[in-house]
């Protein structure tokens, strides 16, 4: 057994470190289709106990790869160099909800859906909404800058962070922030370990602001016979000082795919449906922004638009968004999602793109995404088991990602870099970027143990 395996045992106690063969292939993935084998896991329970492996790790130079719920979708919790994974998911208690503030302060394994329905509950909301709520924490939303659906109107994770604790790869515990609105004093470390992924420490505390719970909600399904159309309407709606909560669009292919897995009923013959969702304190004004948006859809050339009129009509419209990715598993074995972003006037022609990329490979490309930001997801659909399938995917994802960078866009808006993306960092952001970035790295790594090989390429 390694001499450092045997510390953390010693220090952690056995239950707490994991090395069997069983226990290290269920840390080996997260929500890509990517394996690798870690030495060992260990379930930490607090503060010291994270410290504990990561002066352990220190001391014997092994990688550590910081996890959540593993729904990551880029790679990056899979232990690409072995090593330790450090799961935080026993660190999921809600620690203080502080309903004068409007804040709360979570231990980073708290599941982010049971953190959302504890603050409903007091009348308070905390609006980062990945789909993934029920499956992801919110120390891997953080370290992944969640978004999600309400992105538009809300932001997303960072927006709501104001301060952390974290364990830093000596083992030292750094606190940065506090419930103070206004706060300059210093540099902003907090807003530093946002999207960090995992690289520069384990977050293991997060101070989150939260806002008053809108009461109400209304939700409309428009039809648009051509996809253009659709990508214009955020520009008009906004204009007409009406900001949606979600403008969720879906196209052709992916509306085919949704409704050959749940027959809801969407319409066939157009290029895109979007799914609006208007909130807010007043019902009388949510009525009259939905009512606005509606009539927008029609000005700007929708064929038809569908309010829902209660609750179960609302639900109705969600199922839609929500069964794209599980209805994407009825058409091909695997799906590789891309998370690309482009500036909101660039989705049309983003879109056109893609399906230029789809039809020179001939394997399908399913888009849906967050219109009102620019945040698209192209879904390559194929068979990871055909090698010639294989090499395609690897060629149409570089073409992807070339697109967003041509328009003015970027590799992620949400998922992260992970290891996937890693290859197109320099084209993203440059040598000088990348050098600044590689230097903050080593002043808090400096051994280079923090997940090692993902996020940033050395420089
Ligand atoms: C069906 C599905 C839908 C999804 N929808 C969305 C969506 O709408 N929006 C969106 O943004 N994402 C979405 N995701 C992606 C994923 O859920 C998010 O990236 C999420 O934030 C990851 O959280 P996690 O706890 O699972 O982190 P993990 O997957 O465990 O880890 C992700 C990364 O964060 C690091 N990390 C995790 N916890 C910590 C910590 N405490 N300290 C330091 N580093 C840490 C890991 O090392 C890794 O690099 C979706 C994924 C799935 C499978």
């Amino acid at each position: 057994m390694n001499a450092w395996l045997n510390v953390l045992r010693e220090t952690l106690g056995p239950d707490k470190v994991l090395f069997s063969a069983v226990d290290r292939v269920a840390y080996s993935f997260d929500g890509t289709f990517e394996q690798h084998l870690p030495d060992a896991v260990v379930l930490a329970e607090s503060n010291e106990d994270v410290s504990q492996v990561l002066r352990t790790a220190s001391y014997y130079d092994v990688p550590v790869v910081t996890r959540g719920m593993a729904s990551g979708l880029a790679g990056g919790a899979i232990p690409t160099q072995g090593g330790i994974v450090l799961s935080l998911v026993r660190m999921n208690r809600i620690l203080e909800i502080d309903e004068t503030n409007f804040t709360a302060t979570v231990e980073a394994g708290v599941v982010t859906a049971d953190l959302q329905s504890a603050v409903e509950k007091l009348g308070l909301f905390y609006p980062p909404d990945p789909s993934s709520i029920k499956q992801s924490t919110i120390g891997g939303n953080v370290a992944c800058n969640a978004g999600g659906p309400r992105c538009l109107k809300y932001g997303v994770t960072g927006d709501y962070v104001m301060g952390l604790t974290v364990v830093l790869a000596d083992g030292r515990l750094l606190r940065t922030g506090n419930k103070s609105i206004k706060n300059v004093t210093g540099l902003n470390l907090s807003q530093l370990f946002v999207g960090s992924e995992g690289a520069l420490g384990a977050i293991t505390e997060v101070l989150l602001r939260l806002v008053p719970k809108p009461p109400y909600a209304r939700t409309a399904l428009a039809h648009f016979p051509r996809l253009e159309d659709a990508s214009r309407l955020v520009e008009s709606v906004l204009r007409r000082g009406v900001v949606p909560a979600t403008l969720e669009l879906m196209d052709e292919t992916a509306i085919a795919c949704i409704e050959d897995a749940m027959h809801l009923g969407l319409p066939l013959d157009v290029e895109a449906i979007l799914l609006i969702e208007c909130d807010g304190m007043d019902q009388q004004s949510v009525m009259r922004e939905v009512e606005t948006v509606a009539g927008v859809c029609t000005e700007v050339g929708a064929s038809r638009v569908e309010v829902a009129q209660s609750e179960e009509e609302r639900a109705e419209l969600w199922r839609a968004r929500r069964s794209v990715s599980p209805s994407l598993a009825r058409q091909a074995p695997n799906k590789l999602g891309e998370d690309i972003t482009v500036p909101r006037s660039a989705i049309p022609e983003a879109v056109r793109r893609l399906k230029a990329v789809s039809a020179k490979y001939g394997l399908p490309i399913v888009i849906f995404g967050h219109a009102g930001d620019g945040n698209l997801h192209p879904n390559i659909l194929f068979d990871r088991r055909d090698s010639d399938q294989w090499a395609k995917v690897g060629q149409m994802v570089g073409e992807i990602f070339l697109i967003a960078l041509d328009l003015g866009g970027t590799l992620t808006g949400e998922h992260g870099i992970g290891t996937f993306k890693l290859p197109y960092m320099e084209a993203a952001l440059g040598r000088t970027s990348l050098n600044v970035q590689w230097r903050i790295k080593l002043a808090l790594d400096p051994q280079n143990i923090l997940n090692p090989g993902k996020v940033l390429p050395g420089f």
